[in-house]
This record gives structure tokens, C-alpha cells and sequence, in this order.
């Protein structure tokens, strides 16, 4: 078929266009059918990717066929498998078939959701879902979008942090900051162990590295209250203005969890934003009997999770709510002509556009939409439930070991541990465990010693693959005792 547009045929025809797509989707499914076949760390060195593409790109166009093998020849030695059941490292950032197929229907439609006027089923299907998971995780309905609240998905934790502090600065400082600068005086609080998105946004919003307070930790790695209280009197004392706390529910590192009813408290008493960061274990709050961790949540201004990493919605997918979305629409929003539209200046819709960073915005809703219908919340619950049980499993084989020890508690699915010969040998099994490719595991220090983390939450991770993640560690451990 000719088209008068694309007289040559450049653009790929809808017929060509399901003829590929039917391979791209016999591809993903082939991968992963086969993925414990590949090392899961990968093993090239810094360029060797590079060294294998042509050095300008083609004059004319290629077919689809030639890409598909060039995936495979040229992309896939350099891919780190994230979705191996095997991979145990950092946190999960797993994925699942609704996910990948709301993802390829967002493409599809290709909308761009800047404001309500833009893609209305964008924004509302948005607000929808993320008004269903308050609910589904027993989040304060402070945080539905029917009161003050309202929530919005961005594309990282990072991301909601920093949003969450330039509505504080902004609210502590009567919008001021915005218009005139800062002025020094601002602090904010986050534990010692809090995610370094933190730092981050504290540098982005020109509060500057100094005035942020890192509050010591108790020794379960958990944010002592009594150190923040008397950090947040010292620098009163000394005229500033705290303006910020960030709590942890599941500290990257060790997994720890702040009290997050005791940090409210202080926040309420001291009229201080506090956020609270769940990137990763706020997934487990869909099962009743893990929602202890986020007890006094009502007292947060702003809270996020990441169904990106451990609610099988792949990246990115951050969803963030705030109480008073009136603090953050205020910070953030800017009203070019060329936006204006009736819409927006009836008050009836929202413009996401102002609730995040950038202006315009993928339809990520449709993806999260896919998985909770998909799985139902019972469906979730069964996997969330299910890597619990494997992690705790896999803690009491640590703990009965007597080679190994836990490094810290074990609230959920992630396992510290460590063997007790001292840092060098752990950092050499570390070492030998990936390179030798049936795992992929990450380490970090606590309490100043050098732990390896082990954390569940692929997809298809399942008790056959911690067993023998086990028996592998345990097999390289004797090696290296051997070796000396
Ligand atoms: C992973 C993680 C982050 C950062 O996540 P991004 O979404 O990649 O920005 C922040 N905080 C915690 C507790 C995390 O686990």
C-alpha cells in the first residue's frame, strides 16, 4: 500500500507494523522462557558494547528482522538480567505481562498528558488508580483526591522527594523561596541511612548539603526520634528553620524502618513537612499484616512507593500523594498563554503538569491499571506474601549456619548477612558469586563491616532459586576457606 505522504515507503505499514510486533512479542516471551540460561551479572567490559556498533548510523533503512538478531547478538551479552529469578541484588525491579502490555498500548497511543485537556483519560485513569491504592494499601484517605490530597505518579522515588521538599520549603517560607531565592536558613532531616535521593534534592532545591541533618540510628539501623528532637532544637537555637524530615519505611541498605509515629509527632508539634519514603516496602502494605511498619502515616504531609520495584509494574512507575496538593500545585505551577485552557481555568480537572518536575508526561496509569486488574489485589498479596517467606526462610538458614551471620533484622525481603571471617573474605565471595553468574547478589556496609545483601522480589523468584542461591553460597564460602 502507497501512501501519498511517504511515497517510498518509509514508515513502517500497519500490516508490517503486526507482523513485527508479533516477533517483538514472541521475542520477550522467548527471553523470558530462557532467561536462566544467561549469566545474570553481565560480563563485558567498559566499551566492548560499543566496539560492536557501526561507527555512523545506516543511510537507509533496515529490516525489522536484522534489528530483532542484532538484539540478541550485539544487545543482550550486555544486559544485566534483572528479570532472572536469580538476581538478587540491589532491590527488584521486576516486571510482569500486563505490565510490558499496558507499556507497548501507552506507546501505541503515544499521548502526551501534560494537562487534563491533553489526553483527559491520561490524567483521570491516574487519579483513579492511585485513589484505589490508597485504599489497597490502607494509606490515610487524607491522601485521596475527593479531600485536599491527591496523588500522581512521577517517574522515581527521587523524584517525589524532591517535589515533596520544594513544597515544604516553599510552605515553611510562605512561597517565598520561589520568588526571591533562599537565604541559607533552611534544614532538613533524614536518618543516617536514608536513600541518597535525599542529599540529592536537598542539593537541587539550593538548600545546600550543609543544612541537611543526618540523624543518627538506633541499632536496628531505625531513626532515633529523641536525636532528631534535639538536632531540630540545636539548629533553632542557632536561628534556622526546619523545614523537612524525611522518614524510611525500608531503608535501602539494611531494609530498616523508622518510627514513623514518633518522627510525626515531632513534625506536627515542630510544623515540619514530613515525607515518608517507601520505595520499595511499601509494596507489602497490600497485605494487612505488614502495615505496622507504616503506623502513623496520618501524620505525613507526602508519602511514596514504587510499584516499579516489587509491585511487578515495570519502570518507571512512582506513585506519590500528598495531603495538601494546594502547597504543591502552588510551588510548582507556571501558566504559559500557549497552555491556557477553559479546562484548567474552571478548577474541575488536574493539570499533573504541576504536581512534578517536567511538563510533559507518558500515560504510565495504563500500565498499573493492566497489573491490578491482572492480579487482583489477592494475586498481589500471594507474591508479596510469597517472597516474605522465602527471604525469612532464607535468614534461618543464616542463622543456623554458624559459617554466616544476620547483620540486621529481617522485617520483610531483604536478607543482611554476612560470613563471620571478616570483611576480605566476604568481599572475595561476593566477588566469586557473580562472576561465577548463577546469581547476582550486592553488599553494603553496616555498622562500619562489610555485609552482602540478598533481596527478593523478581517476579519468578522461587523457593528453588533461594535454596540453590544457598547451597551456592555455602559451596564458594568452603572454596575460599580452603584457599585460605
Ligand atoms: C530505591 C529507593 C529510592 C530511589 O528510587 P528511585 O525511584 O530510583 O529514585 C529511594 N528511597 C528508597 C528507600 C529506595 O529503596
Amino acid at each position: 500500500m502507497t501512501d501519498a505522504a511517504d511515497p517510498r515507503g518509509f514508515h513502517m505499514t500497519s500490516d508490517e507494523f503486526r507482523r513485527n510486533g508479533r516477533a517483538a512479542v514472541d521475542w520477550i516471551a522467548d527471553y523470558m522462557d530462557r532467561i536462566e540460561s544467561f549469566p545474570v551479572l553481565s560480563r563485558v567490559r567498559p566499551g566492548e558494547i560499543r566496539a560492536h556498533l557501526p561507527a555512523v548510523p545506516p543511510a537507509e533503512g533496515e529490516p525489522f528482522d536484522a534489528m530483532l538478531a542484532d538484539v540478541d547478538r550485539l544487545i543482550l551479552p550486555g544486559i544485566t538480567h534483572w528479570q532472572s529469578p536469580n538476581f538478587f541484588a540491589y532491590f527488584p525491579s521486576n516486571n510482569s505481562g500486563p505490565a510490558i502490555l499496558g507499556e507497548l498500548l501507552s506507546a501505541g497511543v503515544g499521548v502526551q498528558g501534560m494537562l487534563w485537556a491533553t489526553s483527559p483519560a491520561c490524567t483521570e485513569l491516574e487519579t483513579h488508580v492511585l485513589d484505589w491504592l490508597v485504599g489497597m494499601l490502607g494509606l490515610p484517605s487524607k491522601f485521596r483526591s475527593d479531600g485536599t490530597g491527591g496523588g500522581v505518579i512521577q517517574d522515581t522515588a527521587s523524584s517525589s522527594a524532591l517535589c515533596a521538599l520544594l513544597a515544604a520549603r516553599e510552605r515553611a517560607t510562605g512561597f517565598r523561596v520561589n520568588e526571591v531565592g533562599a537565604d541559607g536558613k533552611l534544614t532538613a532531616y533524614a536518618s543516617s541511612q536514608a536513600h541518597s535521593s535525599i542529599e540529592k534534592a536537598v542539593k537541587i532545591a539550593g538548600l545546600g548539603r550543609e543544612n541537611l541533618r543526618l540523624v543518627e540510628v538506633d541499632g536496628r539501623f531505625a531513626m532515633r526520634p529523641d536525636a532528631l528532637a534535639r538536632r531540630i532544637a540545636e539548629d533553632r537555637g542557632a536561628g534556622k528553620a526546619p523545614c523537612f524530615v524525611c522518614a524510611t519505611v525500608g531503608t535501602t541498605s539494611s531494609n530498616a524502618i523508622d518510627p514513623v509515629a514518633e518522627i510525626g509527632r515531632i513534625c506536627r508539634d515542630e510544623g515540619i513537612w514530613l515525607h515518608v519514603d517507601a520505595a520499595m516496602s511499601g509494596t507489602a502494605a497490600l497485605c494487612p499484616e505488614f502495615r505496622g511498619m507504616q503506623e502513623g502515616l496520618d501524620l505525613a504531609d507526602s508519602y511514596c512507593f514504587n510499584p516499579h520495584k516489587w509491585m511487578f509494574t515495570n519502570f518507571d512507575c512512582d506513585c506519590f500523594w500528598i495531603a495538601d496538593r494546594e502547597a504543591l500545585i502552588r510551588t510548582l505551577s507556571v501558566a504559559p498563554e500557549y497552555l491556557k485552557n477553559q479546562a484548567s481555568e474552571s478548577g474541575a480537572v488536574f493539570d499533573y503538569r504541576d504536581w512534578h518536575v517536567p511538563l510533559g508526561r507518558r500515560f504510565r496509569a495504563l500500565k498499573l491499571w493492566f497489573v491490578i486488574r491482572h492480579y487482583g489485589v489477592e494475586g498481589l498479596r500471594h507474591h508479596v506474601r510469597r517472597h516474605v517467606e522465602l527471604a525469612q526462610k532464607f535468614s534461618d538458614w543464616i542463622d543456623a549456619s554458624g559459617r554466616f551471620e544476620l547483620a540486621a533484622p529481617v522485617p520483610l525481603n531483604l536478607v543482611c548477612f554476612r560470613h563471620v571471617g571478616g570483611d576480605e573474605i566476604n568481599r572475595r565471595l561476593l566477588e566469586r558469586l557473580n562472576a561465577g553468574g548463577r546469581l547476582y547478589l550486592t553488599h553494603t556496609t553496616l555498622g562500619g563491616r562489610y555485609t552482602l545483601r540478598l533481596s527478593i522480589g523478581q517476579s519468578r523468584t522461587e523457593e528453588r532459586h533461594v535454596s540453590s542461591a544457598w547451597r551456592t553460597i555455602q559451596e564458594t564460602a568452603a572454596e575460599l576457606e580452603r584457599e585460605g
